[in-house]
């Protein structure tokens, strides 16, 4: 299988929407709701609609706002289609990997807009291949779209979505679009999140509920695990049907601490209040007293309101309440360094980290100072971020962590980082406190975060940071015995 991490950076991938409106194009709104969904991939974006006749695409390499000018928006006609922000995490950095991906066969034209990682893409092609089907791309989305291509030829769209579903393993949250039907399609074990939006005059589907809110729509509901959801023609409504059940879900815990919107709902859990809590419980389980708590921004702010809100609460039940910690934004962002930024070597992934981040002097000049942010990759952020505080007169540097150690590389489609490159791949916490040079270091449990989102340990995917993954993947050393049935790779259904 083709992971992802041949970027220089940690990134995420990608977002997805798709729209069935009642008489307006929809070029607009997918649009609206890519731009919404930009965080999740900044390589490309890309729109495919149908007027009913014939379907219109436009990808292109960039930002949303650079992928489409006016004249573009005003050539994708029709009242349905699906969108796609994309970060590599298979595939080529390229345009052919660029989504929707979009095809005409026998049967019509499909459109097909994919977040997640096939662990048996490669298989799945081979085989395709070996059926005479040409491909002109290296990712899994192809493999998806000629799959379901050919069992369209011989059963109706909801079989025929059951048949690939029943062939495809891995992590999945799809739109796809038959003619100018719009479909939603969420991984049997719901890994990737998808939800379902109502607007005044359709409905609408997205990686995440901002998207939602971004069209003035309201959040209907996710689209559950294993199922097809497929809006109405016309505007009108939305059909669901329960392709696959399976015992056990595998909700990537990363999306609710680093890769969703804070303000995105996902699952029933507002991803700010559950980073908020997450940062609750990151104080009581290794609070340190100090004179400042700091986000590392963006990532770490809700986690360091909650942690700072709960040092807060316990210096007042202590009786300290007039020392109150103070909540410092003492670490500047400049927005314009993008999480694309090019970074081919160490070197400069470190001068990144000072492009991208300083400190306000006199926010930690002689204080004890913690720092929080959501997780740490390769520890470049944190080692630069600590000595960068200590320059500024900062006496002490805690950073605490909102999340576990990341031990092992993801397969489910975040672009995380190799093996070797993971700092806690080898490092026991103390030791990477030690290698950052802070006065302490510590992550959260997974417990506090299963807790936190009211999920046992078993319904969640924590491929990185256990080792054991829902999927069994191929030549993935550290596979270990999981308290779930695996799926093997090879154990293909037959169609
Ligand atoms: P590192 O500097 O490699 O330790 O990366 C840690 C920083 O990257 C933290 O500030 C995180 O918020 C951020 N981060 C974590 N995971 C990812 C990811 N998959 N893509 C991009 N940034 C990430």
């Amino acid at each position: 299988m083709t992971a992802g991490y041949g970027s220089d950076t940690p990134t995420e991938k990608c977002g997805v929407v798709g729209v069935s409106l009642s008489g307006r194009d929809a070029a607009r709104p997918l649009y609206y709701s890519l731009y919404a969904l930009q965080h999740r991939g900044q390589e490309s974006a890309g729109i495919v609609t149908h007027d009913g006749f014939q379907q219109h695409t436009h990808v292109a390499m960039g930002l949303v706002g650079d992928a489409f000018s006016e004249s573009d928006l005003a050539t994708l006609n029709g009242s349905a289609g699906i969108g796609h922000v994309r970060y590599p995490t298979a595939g080529s950095v390229d345009r052919s990997c660029a989504q929707p991906f979009s095809v005409s066969f026998k049967s019509g034209s499909l459109g097909l807009s994919h977040n997640g990682n096939l662990v048996n893409g490669e298989e799945l092609r081979s085989e395709l291949e070996n059926q005479g089907h040409a491909f002109t791309s290296d990712g899994d989305t192809e493999v998806i779209a000629h799959d379901l291509a050919r069992n369209l030829l011989e059963s109706d769209l909801v079989r025929a979505v059951k048949r690939t579903m029943d062939r495809i393993h891995g992590s999945y949250a799809l739109t796809i679009m038959h003619d100018d039907t719009v479909l939603g399609v969420r991984d049997p074990e719901g890994n990737r999140p998808l939800c379902i939006g109502e607007v005044p005059d359709g409905y609408v589907l997205a990686s995440e509920s901002a998207a939602i809110d971004t069209l003035d729509g309201e959040l209907v509901r996710d689209v559950r695990p294993g199922e097809l959801v497929v809006l109405h023609d016309d505007g009108s409504g939305f059909d669901s049907y329960q392709l696959v059940e399976r015992e056990r879900t595998a909700h990537c815990f990363f999306e609710y601490v680093y890769f969703a919107r804070p303000d995105s709902r996902i699952d029933g859990t507002l991803v700010y209040e559950a980073r908020r809590e997450l940062g609750r419980r990151l104080w009581a389980e290794s609070g340190v007293q100090t004179d400042v708590v700091m986000p590392v921004p963006d990532s770490g702010r809700s986690f360091a309101s909650g942690y700072a809100e709960a040092a807060g609460e316990s210096r007042a039940a202590g009786g300290e309440g007039s020392e109150s910690v103070e909540f410092a934004e003492g670490l500047m962002k400049n927005r314009y360094v993008g999480r694309t930024f090019i970074m081919p070597t160490q070197h400069e992934r470190e001068r990144a980290v000072r492009l991208k981040l300083n400190p306000i002097a006199s926010t930690v000049e002689d204080k004890t100072v913690t720092i929080v942010d959501d997780s740490i990759v390769r520890g470049t952020t944190s080692t630069q971020l600590v000595s960068l505080l200590r320059e500024a007169g900062a006496e002490e540097v805690h950073m605490r962590i909102g999340a576990p150690p990341i031990v092992a590389p993801c397969y489910m489609g975040i672009d995380m980082a190799t093996r070797d490159e993971l700092i806690a791949a080898e490092l026991s916490p103390a030791e990477i406190g030690e290698e950052i040079e802070a006065d302490s270091l510590a992550y959260l449990s997974i417990d506090a975060i299963a807790e936190t989102l009211d999920l046992d340990r078993g319904e969640l995917c924590l491929g990185c940071v256990t080792g054991e993954y829902p999927y069994s993947i191929e030549g993935e050393e550290s596979d270990r015995e999981v308290d779930r049935p695996l799926i093997g790779t090879s154990a293909l259904a037959d169609d």
